[in-house]
């Protein structure tokens, strides 16, 4: 009894030094596109650019969640073109708790530019969830001609594949279904679900990443709202919180988790350490 409650008391005191080691919130908020033609992303009426709303949002939310206490970076704090690969790289060398890639919607058509407006969050698959998935995975990849969907045994399927980014990928689907809660929640603008697909941003990052369509800029009232400081503010504080809520929801349980090894540990290292576990030991 006296054992457990030493056992007990190891436990919880050794969770304030685990929570001491892992540090501040590290988030890595991604605003895609940016720079010239053809990385300037969607369109919309008066000037609306996708990569413009991206990059006042994506500041907004770094505002939003250093006021938190996290550490947050960007993968481009101006109109400049950032390729898809060095996006991953700074995610992974920054050490990332979190990668929320940033993106606005658009529709082609004038009926459909009329009346789709919504938010959808991604995490990474090699399987799209539907058609439309995939035509907006080609399109955030930089077009079906420019990079094409990932094939059986490529790159992404060796990724999925490893043991080490399992949880990511399990955790990346928690975090997008928190995301986009606190996105639809927040912003009251219709929710178009949480959906899978291969997405190349998210497909070598290591830790939970996501992909939000916060938006539609070719919808009329959606397109003006998104360009607003107000709105933005809205969107930033959806992001922020729905971060905030993943890393208390999903990566604390993950700590504490992590803090029951050294108590079940203990008895193998006792016993590689003692001779008594060797039959032919001698004291
Ligand atoms: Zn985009």
């Amino acid at each position: 009894m006296r054992q457990l409650l030493c056992l007990l008391v190891a436990t919880v005191t050794a969770l304030p030094a685990l929570a001491e080691q892992k540090g501040p919130l590290v988030v890595v908020l991604d605003p895609g596109h940016g720079g010239p033609p053809p990385h300037d992303g969607a369109h919309g009426a008066r000037g609306r650019h996708e990569k413009a709303i991206a990059l006042q949002v994506a500041q907004k939310t770094r505002q939003m969640l250093e006021q938190q206490g996290a550490t947050v970076i960007l993968t481009r704090d101006s109109d400049e073109h950032v390729p898809l690969a060095d996006r991953v790289r700074i995610a992974n060398e920054a050490g990332a708790d979190v990668f929320v890639s940033i993106h606005c919607n658009a529709m082609e058509t004038r009926e459909d530019r009329k009346v789709t407006r919504g938010v959808e969050t991604y995490f990474l698959s090699p399987d799209p969830t539907d058609a439309e998935a995939k035509m907006l995975a080609q399109l955030e990849n930089g077009g079906p001609e420019a990079v094409p969907l990932p094939k059986a045994n490529d790159a992404v399927t060796g990724i999925l594949n490893d043991l080490a980014l399992g949880q990511a990928r399990n955790d990346s689907a928690a975090l997008a279904q928190i995301v986009q809660q606190h996105m639809v929640r927040g912003t009251t603008s219709p929710s178009r679900g949480v959906r899978q697909a291969p997405f190349l941003v998210l497909s070598g990052t290591r830790m939970p990443s996501v992909l939000v369509e916060i938006g539609f800029i070719s919808h009329p009232r959606e397109g003006r709202l998104l360009v607003g400081d107000k709105y933005q503010a809205k969107v930033a504080r959806a992001l922020a919180s729905g971060v905030t809520d993943f890393a208390e929801r999903v990566l604390a349980r993950r700590l504490i988790a992590q803090a029951k090894p050294p108590a079940s540990a203990e008895p193998p290292r006792v016993q590689a350490a003692s001779p008594v576990a060797s039959p032919s030991g001698t004291r």
